[in-house]
This record gives C-alpha cells, sequence and structure tokens, in this order.
C-alpha cells in the first residue's frame, strides 16, 4: 500500500535524524509518489549543512583513449568509430591554468583508462598543479591502478580519487565489465580510503536487467563505504555501443536515490549530474532542490569536450570556460544559491 504525505515526511525525517534506513525503507521511498516530501527533506539536510553553497567543480576530460570494453561507455575500447585524443602535458596545466582563472578551486582530470600516461607521468603532472595553485582540491579519475601508483599520487598532492561502482548488482556488473569484477572495484575503494584519499563512487540507474531492488543495494554499499562523494546518475545510451537499444534511465528515479543517500549522509558531497541534466524527459525537478550540492562542468578545450563523448550531449555548446562559469552561477543565483 502507497504511503501518505504524512507517513512520508516521517520517514524522510527519521532517517535523516538516524542516519540509517533498512532496505524496506528505502524501496518505500524509492517507490513513493511522494517526491515533493522526499526531496523538501533532503533539499532541508543539503541546506544544513552546506547553507547556500553550491560547489563547482571543473572537470578536465584529458584522453579518450581507453583499454576497456565496458558496453555502456562511448569510449570503450571496441568503438572504432571515435575520434581519440590525448592531450599534452602542456595543454592540460593550461585547461588548469584557465578553469583556475575563471574561478573554480576544485578540479577533476578524468580519462579512460589509458596506460600511455604512466604512474611518473601523472606524478609529474599532479606535482606542477599542486605547486602553482597550493589551494586547488584536485581529484583524479583514471579508473583502475596499482596500489602504488595511488599511493604515488596521494604523496604528490592529489585530494580525492573518484571510481564509480556503476551498478551493486554483480551479475549486471559482470555482464556490463566482462573484463573486471564487482568485488574488484570495491576493493580498489577501500584502498583509496585507506591511502587517505576522499574517495568517491557512484551508479547508474536505468542499466539493463537493473531492477529497483538494486538501487538499494547500490544506496547501501555507499553507505557502507562512507564515501565522501558520489555521483549518482542515468544511463544514456551510446549509438556505437552494444546498449544502443536500450532505453535511457529515469532521471526521477535516479533524483529520489540521490536525495535517499543525502538523507543517509549528511557531509556527503554529491554533483548534480550531467547525464540527469541531459536527460530531455523530465525537468520538473532538478538535482540541486534535492540533496546535489556540486555542479560539474567540462573545462578542456571545446574540440576535446565534444570527442570526449561518453554519452550524447545535444547542450553541448561552443562556449568559453569564462561564459560557462558565468552562466553557471547566474543559474545558481537565480535560484536563491551562491556559487563557489
Ligand atoms: N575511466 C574512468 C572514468 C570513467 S567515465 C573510470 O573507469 O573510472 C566516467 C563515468 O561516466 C563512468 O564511471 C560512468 O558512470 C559514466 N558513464 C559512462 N557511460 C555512460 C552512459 N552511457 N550513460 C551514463 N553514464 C555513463
Amino acid at each position: 500500500m502507497s504511503k501518505s504525505t504524512r507517513e512520508i515526511a516521517i520517514l524522510t525525517s527519521e532517517i535523516a535524524t538516524q542516519k540509517k534506513a533498512s532496505s524496506d525503507e528505502i524501496l518505500t521511498l524509492l517507490k513513493t509518489k511522494e517526491v515533493e516530501t522526499l526531496f523538501a527533506t533532503a533539499n532541508a539536510q543539503r541546506q544544513k549543512k552546506f547553507g547556500k553553497t553550491i560547489i563547482l567543480r571543473g572537470i578536465v576530460e584529458f584522453s579518450s583513449f581507453c583499454s576497456c570494453p565496458c558496453s555502456y561507455c562511448g569510449l570503450n575500447s571496441l568503438n572504432s568509430d571515435l575520434q581519440r585524443f590525448r592531450m599534452t602535458e602542456s595543454e592540460i596545466l593550461n585547461a588548469i591554468k584557465v578553469a583556475y582563472q575563471a574561478g573554480y578551486r576544485a578540479v577533476v582530470l578524468q580519462s579512460g583508462e589509458d596506460p600511455f600516461y604512466t604512474g611518473d607521468t601523472l606524478s609529474a603532472i599532479i606535482k606542477v598543479i599542486k605547486k602553482q595553485y597550493p589551494d586547488l582540491i584536485l581529484t583524479l579519475s583514471v579508473g583502475e591502478r596499482s596500489t602504488e601508483e595511488y599511493k604515488q599520487w596521494k604523496k604528490d598532492g592529489a585530494n580525492r580519487y573518484l571510481l564509480k561502482h556503476e551498478t551493486a548488482n554483480p551479475i549486471i556488473y559482470k555482464n556490463l565489465h566482462p573484463h573486471a569484477n564487482l568485488k574488484q572495484r570495491i576493493q580498489h575503494l577501500e584502498t583509496l580510503k585507506s591511502l587517505g584519499y576522499e574517495t568517491g563512487s557512484g551508479f547508474m540507474v536505468g542499466l539493463p536487467g537493473q531492477q529497483i531492488e538494486d538501487l538499494v543495494e547500490d544506496i547501501l554499499l555507499i553507505k557502507a563505504l562512507n564515501l565522501d562523494m558520489a555521483g549518482i546518475g542515468i544511463f544514456i545510451p551510446h549509438p556505437k555501443t552494444p546498449l544502443k537499444n536500450v532505453p535511457e534511465g529515469n532521471p526521477l528515479e535516479a533524483m529520489k536515490a540521490l536525495s535517499i543517500v543525502r538523507l543517509l549522509m549528511e557531509n556527503i558531497h554529491l554533483p548534480s549530474t550531467t547525464s540527469i541534466e541531459t536527460s530531455q524527459s523530465t525537468h520538473f525537478y532538478e538535482p540541486l532542490s534535492c540533496g546535489a550540492n556540486v555542479i560539474m562542468k567540462k573545462v578542456e578545450p571545446y574540440i576535446y569536450r565534444k570527442l570526449y563523448e561518453i554519452y550524447p550531449n545535444p547542450n553541448l555548446k561552443e562556449t568559453s570556460v569564462e561564459e560557462d562559469r558565468i552562466t553557471l552561477e547566474h543559474y545558481i543565483k537565480s535560484i536563491g544559491l551562491n556559487a563557489f
């Protein structure tokens, strides 16, 4: 039986107070039609911790080469139609400079799994960045690497690491990543945490075979690992992948999941993911009003932004990093919040 507004209000505020929820309670919230109530409680939680501040994070997608055949991703190694690029060290440093000058104080370096950038290559780049911009929070998102490399990069000054678990269902995980497994992914996340990284994970909503019960496990995994960040997005089909005919995930479902994570974890950084923003189907709600406190924006040169095509994004326009930042700041102001 579906619960009333009042029952959902009581359940959400109990979860927000106790910072824990049973699988059944999470399932109830994922299924509820009372989204206004759920979102309002999550929004209040965000506000309690972060006030009016929305953190803007620049992302430098520096290589679209990838050795992995992940079946949802446009960069997958089997996609021979993609024009691949690699940014040089000086291009990367320049992108960071442009982002810093535009006002970003948090930047992510992301790429496909590209061994061209060895541990030492990235180490050198991290050191220069941290020397030039000591107040810049630097996140790495370059896939699964060795513990030695993670250690080295932490020593060099990297602050955070993003490695999405993608789905907490081990069978779906295996289907999507024939070369890997979920257990190993989780081990990497645990290693990163133990090395002192602020560690981020996340998952996609709408993967083939995924049930709503799987999302409960996704949420509980983020809580169990006590992660510092989580990117929750929807699956978007890419025409050059085996999943090209699978329908796009439901953005409302993803936002519900995001808001439940916010209830359970008040300090966690939750970006409003591009995949939800990209989705054409629902724009009634906005991730920033249901618990998200971060917006990520591409800051590499436009030509590379376009080529780094994880999924098609029709909203991508040829704008400068400065213009983008100003537009974002205005938007955030217009909904009564402030950009940092
Ligand atoms: N190689 C890095 C970065 C991956 S790309 C790594 O392995 O961590 C960043 C994220 O894009 C992925 O973690 C995945 O969650 C998301 N992504 C990839 N393909 C997608 C698709 N078709 N729809 C939605 N999100 C996708």
